[in-house]
């Protein structure tokens, strides 16, 4: 598999690719570059052009501009249409967004096919068939006068919406912000995270190609503090920044758009939990913790850090999930049957590091992992980490209360329903829990009291694009999908009619 900008079109011949910008239309460079490196050897893949604030001003310029010409015109079916487009598009370069994507983390190709690029597609189609299909609210009434009146809802675009996106997920999440923001007739100026440009770099060449007007989409490269992430927030002239990343990060942008009161959409980080019950399927408890802790080298938002199991079964359980942690393969991003890749760069890589040697400063049990793996080739100049698996910690450790975004999970054991449910909540985060149990009313009662966006059931992971998705707290700030994100990507403006 290999690098879709193998050919260096807008660089010396044997020099690494360097990417650009997609603004009003046009491919761009700038002066300043920054490198994009590859987590499974550390080799630079490309050079990347860095936008700042004169890049991210001509972009959001050539977004209004857009929102006045043809575009503002487009109804509802051509809206559709041409979101249908996209993902004809992205499924035609299937293959480059997968080879994008693995060279850009490090994933596993069977992961990138199945899951990233795969709900780059459903993430254009759902919301092309949710514009089609969802009606505007409309209410009769009867005034003071006697007079009869009926008030309807018509949906504007905000205008322009920035888009900030993270690394983890790049292609998933940030086209489930482009994809409603293009629905409801906005405009957008995206910036991808700098650790992971590319694939966002084949998205505005499949938004050329599938003809959607210049000015449209743009696509900024940078960095977050004196980049293009902070000029982006900072711009006058954009209406709402829609922003998935670090809480931090969250909490400073909120401050960047509060003079202009624009609108925001925070889906942030978590500290997930997962209770296991006694009566649980024991297979298929262990099985999906192990999936909801090692997924994506553990660097999901909706991973469980916290697992909860009840006491007569906590030995047993410990004990089955590190015999199934041990026997993942951790390798190559094509490797037949790698579950495992590198976490998404040495930067990273020595975050978990460092929380692995202070759970042990904690007093955690490492019941496996704890370190790097060797492979005694290339890799070794990678960002691997051992999945972990850690036991022992009180609930007030900081390893069972900050977010640490890698292969790794506190196994903890439980006595009672009430109690755990009380452990569970005390967290400054809210996304998402998981609840393993085989009793039908504990499944429902337990999972109405955990304050979280999202409970699974026997399950993780499983998404139906139209429901709400979000976090409380520490979380997130608002809902995206189905309908919430075209409420959100939405001006609201009510007409009402004396007849
Ligand atoms: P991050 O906050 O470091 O960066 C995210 C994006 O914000 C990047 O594009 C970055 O360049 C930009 N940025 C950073 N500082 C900025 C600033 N001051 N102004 C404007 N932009 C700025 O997050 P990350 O490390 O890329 O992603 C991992 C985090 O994202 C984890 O905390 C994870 O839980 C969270 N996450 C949440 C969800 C969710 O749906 N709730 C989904 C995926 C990831």
């Amino acid at each position: 598999m290999s690098y879709p900008f193998s050919f260096p079109s807008s660089s010396a011949v044997g020099a690494p690719p360097l990417l650009r910008h997609y603004i009003g239309g046009e491919f761009v460079v700038s002066d300043a570059r920054f490198e994009n490196r590859s987590p499974v050897t550390g080799e630079v893949l490309a050079l990347v052009s860095e936008a700042r604030a004169p890049e991210v001003d001509r972009a959001v310029t050539a977004a209004r501009a857009a929102l006045e010409g043809p575009w503002g015109r487009f109804d509802v079916p051509q809206r559709a249409a041409l979101l249908n487009r996209i993902a004809d598009c992205i499924e035609r370069r299937f293959d480059d967004f997968v080879a994008a994507e693995v060279a850009d983390t490090g994933r596993p190709v069977q992961q990138a096919r199945t899951l990233d690029i795969a709900r780059g597609v459903a993430n254009f189609r759902t919301f092309a068939q949710l514009i089609s299909t969802t009606p505007n609210e409309m209410f009769e009434s009867r005034a003071v006068d006697g007079s009869d009146q009926f008030s309807y809802v018509v949906r504007k675009p905000l205008g322009v919406v920035g888009i900030i996106s993270p690394w983890n997920l790049p292609m998933l999440l940030m086209t489930w912000k482009v994809a409603p923001a293009l629905a409801m007739g906005n405009c957008v100026v995206v910036k991808p995270s700098e650790e992971t440009p590319s694939s966002a770099t084949l998205l505005a060449e499949v938004m050329h190609e599938a003809g959607v007007p210049a000015g449209v989409f743009n696509l900024v490269h940078g960095f977050g503090p004196n980049s293009a992430g902070e000029a982006l927030t900072q711009h006058k002239d954009v209406s709402a920044i829609t922003f998935t990343g670090e809480s931090r990060t969250g909490s400073a942008i909120m401050k960047a758009v509060a003079d202009d009161v624009k609108e925001i959409s925070f889906e942030l980080g978590g500290k997930n939990a997962a209770v296991v019950f006694a009566d649980t399927d024991f297979d298929a408890a262990v099985e999906g913790v192990r999936r909801s802790s090692f997924t994506n080298a553990g660097q999901v938002c909706l991973c469980s850090e916290r697992v909860y199991v009840e006491r007569p079964i906590f030995e047993r359980f410990v004990a089955a999930l590190k015999e199934k942690t041990e026997a993942m393969k951790i390798g190559y991003p094509d490797e037949a049957n790698v579950d495992m890749g590198p976490v998404i760069s040495h930067g990273h890589r020595d975050k978990v590091l460092s929380y692995y040697h202070l759970a042990v400063d904690e007093g955690a049990t490492v019941v496996t992992g704890g370190g790097t793996p060797t492979f005694g080739d290339v890799r070794d100049g990678g960002a691997y980490v051992e999945p972990t698996i850690l036991t022992g910690l009180p609930d007030s450790a900081r390893c069972v209360r900050e977010e640490i975004f890698g292969p790794v999970c506190h196994i903890a054991p439980f006595d009672a329903e009430d109690e755990v449910i009380g452990r569970v909540n005390d967290s400054a985060y809210g996304l998402a829990a998981c609840v393993w149990t085989t009793n039908l009313a504990r499944a429902h009662r337990v999972s109405r009291q955990m304050h979280t966006g999202l409970v699974w059931v026997n399950t993780w992971f499983s998404r139906d694009l139209r429901t709400p998705f979000g976090g409380t707290r520490h979380s997130g700030l608002g809902r995206e999908g189905g309908r919430h994100s075209l409420d959100f990507y939405s001006e609201l403006s009510t007409i009402c009619v004396k007849l």
